[in-house]
């Protein structure tokens, strides 16, 4: 599911901010820093390799 800014992280891994292609890292048992231009949402999925064509 989604993640915020401020949220433990469950593994190490980095998380997709959901608005801006932006991406951080949080460690395992960390808090996860906001996105470097202030967001605080991100995405499940670290990378999505599908996409939807219109
Ligand atoms: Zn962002």
């Amino acid at each position: 599911m989604a993640a915020r800014a401020g949220e433990t992280a469950e593994k190490s891994r980095y998380f997709r901010c959901a608005r801006c292609p932006e991406r951080v890292f949080a460690a395992a048992g960390t808090a996860i820093p906001p996105c470097p231009n202030g967001h605080t949402e991100f995405t499940s999925r670290m990378q999505q390799a599908r996409g939807r064509r219109a």
